[in-house]
């Protein structure tokens, strides 16, 4: 018997086609009255569509949001929403997008109505990271949990296939890593191994119809479910490795999660042969970790972290930051264990595996 702590944490979901539309009506339903919409300029269209639905509740547009959430990007945003006293944020956008609307709502506790347009699942936590002078600094506060999530299919019709492969897998490694979480409990094992199965059909399905809706739910709700986990149950080493390869040397966010997510499972696998046997059910495949090498290799994902452009003579550095503090992880995190772990990814090597 494994004993267990479960509490419900809420953020309203409203999910489905065209659901955009009612992001004024969510906006009055959380009490806002003027509100920052933040929108990158990619994403001009619907950011415009939004405003206009607003009407004279816009009271500000803020695009400059940018990955890993620096602060002096928050202070320019914060300047906007206090001279226009805005009471509300709208954000439209990834995970980088709901990165500054979650420092805006943890430095004045406004409430936030979050569309994402990624796989990211940060609208559903109460995480947020930061980057100071170069580091990135995790906290969690309720206040930073968003109140509302609108998913709209249709925003991720076009989502470019490549960046919908790695978004995917950054989700894929949200409910992957829930599964063998010191806190794993019923329901969020119910729900990362629904996440999985939805992620994976997905994917498979981008090449096809990047364009179908069915797809892009399946990715969608996936994400989302995904995202529920991260909220609820502490992360282990690939987190860990993650964020070390971003903060520290910046590498690109959900492209890393991608490449290293088979051989953080690879390592982990014989102390979390549970957590792997119901990845590998959810996947349909006889090992895990190389079936997540392999799904990502036959969409075209990054497999090596040579590829993503970082220096080999820079993996002894990752090791030590990496392996510099103790964190929770099925297996015990050691700095061999960990020098292997990253050459396999530098080289991308395909975990052995089981047949
Ligand atoms: P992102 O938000 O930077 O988006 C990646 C790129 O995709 C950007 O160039 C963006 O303009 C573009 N884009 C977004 N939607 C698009 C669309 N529909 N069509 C075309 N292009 C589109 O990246 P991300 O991977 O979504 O998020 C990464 C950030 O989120 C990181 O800073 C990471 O730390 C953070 N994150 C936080 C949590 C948390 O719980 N705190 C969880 C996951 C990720």
């Amino acid at each position: 018997m494994k004993p267990f702590v479960h509490e419900v944490r809420s953020t309203r979901i409203v999910f489905g086609s065209g659901t955009v539309s009612q992001v004024r009506a969510e906006v009055e339903r959380v009490g806002g009255n003027r509100v920052l919409l933040l929108a990158s300029k990619r994403l001009d269209d619907v950011a415009r569509r939004v405003g206009d639905s607003l009407g004279p509740s816009l009271a500000a547009r803020f695009d400059g949001a940018v990955m890993h959430t620096p602060v002096e990007v928050t202070d320019q945003a914060l300047d906007v929403l206090l001279s226009h006293s805005a009471d509300c944020v709208v954000a439209i956008g990834g995970g980088s997008t709901t990165g500054l609307s979650k420092a805006l709502a943890a430095r004045t506790n406004v409430p936030q109505v979050i569309v994402p347009t990624t796989y990211s699942g940060s609208e559903v936590t109460a995480v947020l990271g930061e980057t100071k002078e170069g580091r990135k600094v995790t906290r969690s506060a309720p206040e930073i949990r968003p109140e509302t999530v609108v998913y709209d299919v249709d925003l991720t019709l076009d989502l470019p296939v490549p960046l919908s492969v790695t978004s995917g897998v950054n989700a894929l490694a949200h409910a992957v890593e829930a599964l063998y979480s010191p806190q794993a409990e019923p329901i969020t094992d119910v729900i990362a191994v629904d996440a999985v199965a939805r992620i994976a059909r997905g994917l498979r399905g981008l090449a096809a119809a990047p364009s179908d809706v069915d797809v892009r739910a399946d990715l969608l709700t996936g994400a989302w479910l995904a995202g529920t986990c991260l909220g609820s149950v502490g992360m282990g080493l690939h987190h860990k490795l993650c964020h070390t390869l971003g903060g520290s040397f910046g590498l690109p966010h959900a492209e890393t999660h991608t490449v290293v997510l088979p051989h953080a499972m690879a390592y982990n696998a014989p102390f979390a042969e549970s957590a792997m046997e119901r990845v590998a059910g959810a996947l349909g495949v006889p090992d895990a970790a190389a079936g997540v090498f392999d799904l990502v290799a036959s969409v075209g994902g990054p497999t090596s972290l040579r590829a993503l452009g970082f220096p080999e003579e820079d993996l002894p550095l990752a090791v030590e930051l990496a392996t510099s503090r103790a964190y929770p992880n099925p297996r015990e995190v050691t700095s061999e264990g960990v020098a292997v772990l990253l050459s396999d990814a530098w080289h991308g090597r395909r975990p052995a595996g089981r047949r």
